[in-house]
């Protein structure tokens, strides 16, 4: 009687695995280059991308820029 209850208790647990990704090539944003940045909300890719963007590119996103780059972003 335990087990079954165990087992249907937690419908929630698996949500994030399903939750759709968020992707951002660098060569769309103009860069000549094969990076594809994945997280689970713009936010994230936003950041990753930044990141990125002065790692391998020694550019720093500015606010204007990082608009521009939330319009490229789209579901995986
Ligand atoms: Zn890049």
């Amino acid at each position: 009687m335990l087990s079954a209850v165990t087992f249907a208790s937690h419908p929630n647990t698996n949500l994030k695995t399903f939750q759709k990704m968020k992707t951002l090539s660098c060569k769309d944003v103009g860069f000549d280059c094969e990076a594809v940045v994945k997280a689970g909300s713009e936010e994230e890719v936003l950041q990753q991308a930044a990141q990125h963007a002065k790692a391998a590119h020694g550019v720093t996103v500015t606010p204007e820029m990082a608009e521009q780059i939330k319009s490229l972003i789209h579901d995986e």
